[in-house]
């Protein structure tokens, strides 16, 4: 009879695609020496890394399937601020207030709003979640003497 620690092993490896059953989890350091060297260079995951994650993502990072990307559209800006040499500082307090990216030689806030949870009425006509707060944020910044703009996610 299998205890539960080796079915869950067994489980791991079948979703790492091994053939080989007896391989020990991926994580250990006898596993890690069978990793590609990209695979290596990764840092392991820990128990706690993986009680906080989802099977799916760690199952992800184990396998080396793709680089794990974060695609929330504040990456997808903040890539496309670094590409354009910008100077911007990220989820910045402003009054009460905390703003996502802070341009300083242009004075200027800017939201990047993602267009269901803010109810991009180009994306989603019949309303998404509605959250959108940007008109009464701009409005204080400029109070506070800030310019402010917004991104929508499908712009991005
Ligand atoms: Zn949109």
């Amino acid at each position: 009879m299998k205890s539960p620690e080796t079915i869950k092993r067994m489980r791991v490896g079948a979703r790492a695609g091994a053939v080989n059953r007896k391989r020990p989890p991926p994580t250990t350091d006898a596993a890690r020496q069978n990793m590609s060297s990209a695979a290596k260079r990764k840092p392991p995951i820990t128990k706690e890394t993986r009680q906080v994650m989802s099977e799916a993502a760690v199952a992800r990072l184990e396998n080396g399937v793709g680089p794990y990307r974060d695609t929330k559209p504040e990456r997808v800006f903040e890539d496309q601020l670094q590409a354009a040499g910008l100077c911007y500082e990220k989820q910045v307090r402003i009054g009460t207030m905390l703003v996502d990216f802070y341009l300083p030689q242009y004075n200027l806030v800017i939201e990047i709003d993602g267009c269901w949870w803010h109810g991009c009425s180009d994306c989603h006509p019949d309303g998404g979640a509605k959250l959108d707060q940007f008109k009464e944020r701009k409005s204080s910044l400029e109070v506070l003497g800030y310019d402010a703009i917004r991104i929508w996610e499908h712009e991005l």
